[in-house]
């Protein structure tokens, strides 16, 4: 079946390409402001649509590793990172691990990777590494999650220039929209440079907190302000999603039926529901609960 979703995109459900060029969908989770949610959005989406079944690569591009610890890959155990494709220029496919889920394999990262931004200054095409080091791996995944340090530097930019499109963690608090300005400004200029198809993929309100005034205020300016690109999935703050990483689970390993995974369900039904919008499937192999 042909599924028509973004104007320049012909593609089967399979992820089969008809015109050449592959079609895995490559999503950047994104905010330059630490502590939001990146990284647990990053892992549970990840790991919630392999759960059905479906091929997902999951890439660490930020030194301090928590998306490789988070599912379940500890330091030390692993030789070679994401480094040894963006500086080195090894093959992606030497980098890839196998995890718990088996539809779920991850590109590592650890703190060898703060080198790269300083190695790589001067090399021309800096920005393009990433996307030019999953090229040969698209193949053999539907999905492709990137999870992004808290910087607009350099593995961010790798990342966004990657991608096809971008979730953007919001945390509910004070402050919450501050440096999406500048997050968005840089998505115009990695669009105008490198990517022109680079689409938000959605806002994701985090860490919400439904006892507070605050949380549903944040809500409701960003709902006002962003309107459809906001997600109708709401993350709660919920301390089984707190707890998974000191365990190397994603949610669905670690409490399925906790409110968190419920929320990460919801979301990855949305994004799957993005890609085949106007055909009525696709989204019933995400089960929620
Ligand atoms: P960084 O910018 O440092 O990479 P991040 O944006 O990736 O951070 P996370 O690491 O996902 O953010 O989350 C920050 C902290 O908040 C972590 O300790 C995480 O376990 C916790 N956390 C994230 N989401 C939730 C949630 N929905 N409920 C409770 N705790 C959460
Ligand atoms: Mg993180």
């Amino acid at each position: 079946m042909v599924v028509y979703g973004h104007p320049a995109r012909l593609k089967t459900r399979s992820g089969f390409s008809l015109n050449g060029l592959d079609m895995a969908r490559i999503i950047a989770v994104a905010n330059q402001k630490g502590g939001v949610g990146k990284t647990t959005t990053a892992v549970n989406l990840a790991a919630v649509i392999a759960s059905a079944d479906i091929p997902v690569l999951l890439v660490d591009t930020d030194p301090q590793g928590n998306a490789t610890s988070g599912v379940g890959i500890q330091r030390g155990t692993f030789r070679k990172t994401i480094y040894n494709s963006l500086v080195l220029q090894e093959p992606l496919e030497n980098l890839i691990l196998k995890t718990e889920i088996p539809s779920l394999q991850v590109v590592p990262a650890n703190k060898e990777l703060t080198g790269a931004e300083i190695e790589l200054v001067e090399v021309d095409g800096r920005e393009l590494r990433l996307r030019e080091a999953l090229d040969p791996v698209l193949a053999d995944f539907e999905f492709v999650i990137i999870d992004c340090p808290p910087s607009l530097g350099l593995l961010t930019l790798n990342a966004l220039t990657a991608a096809r499109s971008l979730v953007v963690p919001i945390q509910c608090e004070y402050y919450a929209l501050e440096g999406v300005t500048e997050l968005f400004d840089t998505l115009t200029r990695i669009r105008r440079l490198y990517n022109p198809e680079l689409s938000i993929e959605g806002l994701l309100l985090t860490m919400y907190d439904e006892r507070t005034n605050l949380s549903a205020a944040v809500a409701s300016d960003l709902r006002d302000f962003y309107g459809q690109q906001v997600f109708e999935a709401v993350i709660p703050r919920n301390v089984r999603l707190a707890e998974a990483p000191s365990y190397g689970k994603p949610i669905v390993l670690y409490d399925i039926r906790s409110k968190g995974a419920e929320a990460y369900f919801h979301l990855a039904k949305e994004i799957l529901a993005h890609d085949t919008k106007g055909t009525g499937s696709g989204t019933e192999r995400i089960a929620v609960g």
